[in-house]
């Protein structure tokens, strides 16, 4: 069968995520494609002194990247050490041009006797190319620490009984949420990682990418479970939320199982950065790190809400005939504008500003209906932030849930604008995959829509054809 990777089902996106390190950051920000807790990484390779000779080579190595030295400490050797490009880590690098051919000879052969044992690294300089992994110099840790851990819906079995911690959903659904894990990134590797903590008796969660894998019992399997990031099911809980006024993971599920008769999960059209990344081995295309970040815990995303400035003393002329007029006809003139010209017009007269929050938060909310924080303060599952291994090792994870307690007090002209800005720069990446998340959930929404209409059509023709005696 070969490499196979398994995909969240919200999200699409593989669990098979690498992140190479840059210099300036511990061994611990880089992790493989096998997972964040399994101790590997991206490797490299040593380089031959033929790639340094000026004659032969084009002299363009790499784009500043690094090799970084991951053997025992018993094997390191003082005078090498020395010579590491490093100040606390046995590390060169790649481009070896500038170093004395007498020191480059003596890394090169240390880098050679190493490569049999896989203990070398490859670390990402400012221009590198590698598509390994996404780069530490384009997507930070945090934003990419949940990126390989999985939670499994799992089939309920008919002796379950509910357990402390449980959701709601939990109880009255089929399926309920196994523990965390973070390394069962690929079918081969389902047997060997197990879930934690165990929930309800199970902690090996099998994850299953086709329902109709389950109906035809391809695998002869006792249970299964539906791969899932904890944040992506927090996002489609957010969007039923908006569209039906309540939580309904059961929409999801009934979605999922829909590809038993076909209707499967692939014709949910997936976004071109999804169609791009996927393939046997996940490809880190550059720009598509946000395809890798959380998007309910985003780093910064706090300082976009800043309280309301006072009412200021006496504003000047034309600010009041604007903001005098009354609150119907500002609306009927902002239905005019982009919520960009809104803002700025908001910008240049402090009144106006304070007297138009509640139209402009309600435009925002309308055009982006995923920034949940403008209207919802529903908590964050406690399965968003973690690792598996936060969770062993007791480890509190960074991040913090924004929970707007007050929505009149917040300046929400400078909230879009600061938004908006970061955006441009390519910052914010778990507002970028939100955005895409809640996009996807809204079709699988579309489509349960349909199904339920369908199905409350064919009760009332069942009904009829009863009580007409048919
Ligand atoms: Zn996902
Ligand atoms: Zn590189």
């Amino acid at each position: 069968m070969g490499h196979s990777e398994i995909a969240c089902q919200i999200c699409g996106v593989s669990f098979a995520l690498a992140r190479i390190r840059t210099p300036q950051e511990p061994p611990t920000a880089a992790w493989s494609n096998h997972g964040t807790t399994d101790g590997g990484y991206v490797w490299s390779w040593a380089p031959e002194e033929d790639d340094f000779d000026d004659e032969k080579s084009d002299g363009n190595v790499a784009g500043g990247c690094m090799i970084a030295v991951r053997a025992d400490r018993d094997h390191e050797d003082g005078d090498l050490l020395a010579l590491s490009q490093h100040p606390e880590e046995e590390m060169y690098l790649e481009d070896m041009h500038g170093i004395p051919k007498h020191d480059r000879a003596k890394i090169l052969k240390r880098l050679r006797d190493l490569e049999g044992k896989y203990c070398l690294e490859h670390v990402a300089g400012p221009e590198c190319g590698n598509g390994d992994g996404y780069h530490g110099n384009r997507i930070s840790v945090e934003e990419m620490r949940t990126c390989s851990t999985m939670q499994g819906l799992v089939k309920k079995p008919s002796d379950w009984e509910p357990e402390d911690g449980d959701e709601d959903f939990e109880r009255s659904e089929g399926y309920f949420l196994s523990g965390l894990v973070d390394s069962v990134t690929t079918v081969d590797s389902l047997y060997y990682e197990s879930s934690h903590p165990k929930r309800h008796g199970c902690d090996n969660i099998l994850p299953t990418m086709w329902y109709r894998d389950i109906v035809n019992d391809t695998f002869h399997m006792d249970f299964y479970s539906i791969a899932i990031h904890p944040a992506c099911l927090e996002t489609f809980k957010r969007a039923t939320l908006h569209r039906y006024d309540r939580v309904d993971v059961g929409a999801f599920i009934q979605w999922w199982e829909m590809d038993s008769d076909g209707k499967s999960l692939s014709r949910i059209e997936d976004d071109a950065d999804v169609r791009a990344g996927r393939s046997q081995w996940w490809q880190h295309i550059q720009g598509s790190e946000y395809l890798a970040a959380n998007p309910c815990f985003v780093p910064n995303l706090d300082k976009a809400f800043l309280p309301l400035a006072p009412q200021s003393a006496s504003p000047a002329g034309h600010e009041e005939i604007f903001s005098s007029l009354p609150s119907e006809i500002r609306g009927l003139i902002f239905n005019h504008l982009s919520l960009e010209d809104i803002s700025n017009l908001l910008l240049a007269s402090p009144l106006l500003n304070r007297c138009s929050q509640d139209d402009l938060r309600r435009r925002l909310i309308l055009e982006w209906p995923w920034l949940w924080e403008a209207w919802s303060k529903l908590e964050y599952s406690a399965w968003v932030g973690p690792t598996a291994r936060d969770l062993r090792e007791s480890v509190k994870p960074p991040g913090k849930q924004v929970v707007i307690s007050d929505t009149d007090a917040v300046n929400w002209g400078s909230a879009f604008r600061w938004i908006s800005r970061q955006r441009s720069n390519d910052e914010l990446k778990g507002l970028r995959n939100r955005q895409r998340i809640w996009k996807r959930s809204g079709e699988i929404l579309d489509r349960i829509d349909q199904l339920r209409k369908y199905e409350e059509l064919a009760k009332d023709a069942s009904v009829l054809s009863i009580s007409q005696g048919r």
